[in-house]
């Protein structure tokens, strides 16, 4: 058996799409939605995401507004620019690219952004309203991968999720979501001696590890749904190429279907960030 591919571009499209016609609603009532996008530094991976970020803004009729800084900003020069944004009402969403460099606590600036302008769904408001079930801009990455699954299983009541992975932009926050979708959730973690174990009870297996292929043929249940959260770039046969957390050569055989890298995941958190600003923007204009 080969298992269903899902189509997260496909997915993300649909997403987009969704987000347009939202932006245009706001655009009716004389509200342009205006998302912007900060990024410190010459990392050029984030260079890359910000530039697909205010692409996809582009496409879905949100306005966006790029403030890039040099590598040596100050923090406090930092957090002078999110007050400012904080404060202006051509801006519903703030989004700050991270990595940030060193000298600059990531924490206090995420803090530092307005609760409801929050649209990667980071702040510790937005992440304890979501623990609690109540609304809440949520991290657009599981907001994603909730998603994928809805679209390919319907209704997951009752399904047994493993979560590989506790960070709090993934694994967390996935597994509130699956929670919330009445799931029975099992996180596992570095320090969980046999994961591979647990994950293979599950009927949803999400990875976001950051480890390439650690998630192979043993930790899958025949007929289960992985999602492959991990992006990482690897050597191999002299080339330079990504891959997931999971092995999907392997795992394509025992599961009933499963995210491609690239092309799962990936394009579905930007998607939701635009869904995210929309959200915002109406949440701002108390428009519901
Ligand atoms: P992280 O490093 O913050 O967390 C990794 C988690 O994996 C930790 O909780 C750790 O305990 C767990 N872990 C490590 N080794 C393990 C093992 N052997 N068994 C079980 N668990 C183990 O990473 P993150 O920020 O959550 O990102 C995870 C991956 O997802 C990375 O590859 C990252 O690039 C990718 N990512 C992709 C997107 C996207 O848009 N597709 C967004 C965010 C992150």
């Amino acid at each position: 058996m080969s298992a269903r591919i899902i189509d997260g571009k496909a997915i993300a499209q649909k997403v987009l799409e969704e987000a347009r016609a939202g932006a245009a609603r706001l655009r009716e009532r004389g509200i342009e939605p205006g998302l912007a996008v900060v990024l410190v530094g010459e990392d050029p991976a984030s260079q890359v995401y910000v530039r697909n970020k205010v692409l996809k803004a582009a496409e879905a009729g949100i306005l966006s507004f790029e403030h890039r800084l040099s590598t040596t900003t100050s923090e406090a020069d930092v957090l002078a620019l999110i007050d400012e944004l904080n404060r202006r009402d051509d801006v519903h969403g703030i989004l700050v690219q991270l990595p940030l460099p060193r000298h600059i606590d990531e924490q206090k600036i995420i803090e530092a952004i307005r609760y409801d302008k929050d649209v990667d769904g980071f702040h510790a408001l937005n992440a304890g309203a979501l623990q609690q079930g109540r609304p809440a801009l949520v991290a657009c990455t599981p907001w994603g991968c909730l998603r994928l699954l809805k679209e390919t299983l319907g209704n997951l009541d009752g399904k047994h999720a493993v979560v590989v992975g506790r960070s709090n932009i993934v694994g967390k926050p996935m597994a509130a979501l699956l929670l919330r979708e009445n799931c029975a959730v099992t996180i596992v973690h570095s320090r969980v001696p046999d994961a591979a174990a647990l994950a293979r009870q599950a009927d949803i297996v999400v990875a976001a590890v950051g480890r390439p292929r650690l998630v192979d043929a043993h930790w899958i249940k025949p007929g289960a749904t992985v999602i492959d959260v991990g992006i990482n770039r690897i050597e191999e046969n002299g080339k330079s190429r990504l891959v997931g957390d999971v092995d999907f050569e392997q795992v394509k055989n025992i599961a009933a279907a499963i995210t491609p890298v690239p092309g799962g995941v990936g394009p579905m958190t930007i998607a939701c960030l635009m869904q995210n600003t929309v959200s915002a923007a109406t949440a701002q204009h108390a428009i519901y």
